[in-house]
Parts: C-alpha cells; sequence; structure tokens
C-alpha cells in the first residue's frame, strides 16, 4: 500500500512538472551545437542560407539565439514567436526567415 502510494504520489509530481514546463514553452530555437545557423527566406523556401548569430543566452542550460544578423542588410534580427521566426524589416520588404533544421 504505502509503495502504490509513493509512485502514484510520484506520478502527480511528474505531470505537474511537465504542465510547468509546458505552460512555460517558448518557441525560440537553440544553437546547434556545431554553432551553424541555417534560415530559409519564407518567400524562398529553397535556398539556404548560413546565417550569422549575433548573440546568445542560456537558458536552461541550452544555448538560445537572441539574435541574427539579416543576410541582406546585416541588422540585427530578433525572434518572433507569432511568426516562428526572425524578422528583418530594415531593407525595404518585410522578411521572415526561418530556421532550418539540420537533423
Ligand atoms: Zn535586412
Amino acid at each position: 500500500m504505502g509503495r502504490r502510494q509513493t509512485m502514484q504520489e510520484k506520478y502527480k509530481q511528474q505531470m505537474k512538472a511537465y504542465r510547468k514546463k509546458r505552460m512555460k514553452v517558448d518557441n525560440t530555437p537553440f544553437l546547434p551545437p556545431d554553432g551553424n545557423v541555417y534560415v530559409m527566406n519564407s518567400l524562398d523556401p529553397t535556398k539556404e542560407i548560413k546565417i550569422e548569430v549575433l548573440k546568445t543566452h542560456t537558458k536552461q542550460h541550452r544555448e538560445v539565439i537572441t539574435s541574427l544578423a539579416c543576410p541582406v542588410c546585416g541588422n540585427p534580427m530578433t525572434w518572433d514567436s507569432k511568426w516562428e521566426a526572425f524578422i528583418c524589416v530594415k531593407h525595404g520588404e518585410k522578411a521572415i526567415y526561418e530556421i532550418v533544421n539540420k537533423g
């Protein structure tokens, strides 16, 4: 009986932790271990562009991308969680760069 209760408690705790984690979901992309970030212009998704990482920050022991340099104008772009992309509005047309997931 005692053992069963502990298992149940453990499960409850895990669920609680899981829910807490899910609420905190932030879809900002992580920096790949090799540090190479590739993006794709959503208007021209055939081309992969290697992009310069300007800034990262550490979150939950992982490196998160704070800003990337726009491949066209070089201005820093930050993550837009609504678009799930890095967006540049500094070189005329709005450019939306999606992160290419390599593996
Ligand atoms: Zn730009």
